[in-house]
């Protein structure tokens, strides 16, 4: 297995692992946007969002919500941001489905991104389209 986070997981590439258990691993990414920022991924190869049973899903919900509290407790940290980059043009670069789990404090200056605005019809167009029965 290519995959450099299931070497990660099976111990062949070392890491700073925050936390483990049977189904979901966390650990320091090797460039943080701000020092902490920490991986948290099943521990099963799944590429993508959708590719991941719901059961699994959970689990690693289960395993960001302790990391962040432990930021919180342990670094002082004023919140924290949570994100998962899905697929290639959404800035996926590593096709193991992970979420980046990122320290904030008081004006960091970590700006993430632009805010549009909708013109006339342009929402209701998108909703047609995108709303599920
Ligand atoms: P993506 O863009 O796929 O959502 O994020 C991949 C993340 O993995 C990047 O933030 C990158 O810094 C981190 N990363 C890539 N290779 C390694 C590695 O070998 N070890 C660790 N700890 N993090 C890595
Ligand atoms: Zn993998």
């Amino acid at each position: 297995m290519a995959c450099i986070f299931c070497k990660i997981i099976n111990g062949e590439i070392p890491a700073q692992v925050v936390y483990e258990d049977d189904s979901t691993m966390a650990f320091l990414d090797i460039n943080p946007h701000s020092f902490g920022h920490t991986l948290v991924m099943p521990k099963k190869h799944f590429v993508n969002f959708e590719d991941t049973p719901g059961d699994v899903l959970a689990a690693t919900m289960m395993t960001v919500k302790k990391v962040g509290r432990s930021l919180k407790d342990n670094l002082g940290v004023s919140g924290y941001n949570v994100y998962e980059n899905n697929d290639p043009v959404a800035g996926q670069i590593i096709p193991h489905l992970h979420f980046h789990v990122i320290p904030r404090h008081e004006n960091d200056g970590l700006e993430f991104w632009p805010q549009l605005k909708y013109g006339v019809g342009e929402a209701e167009a998108i909703l047609s389209k995108i709303k599920i029965n």
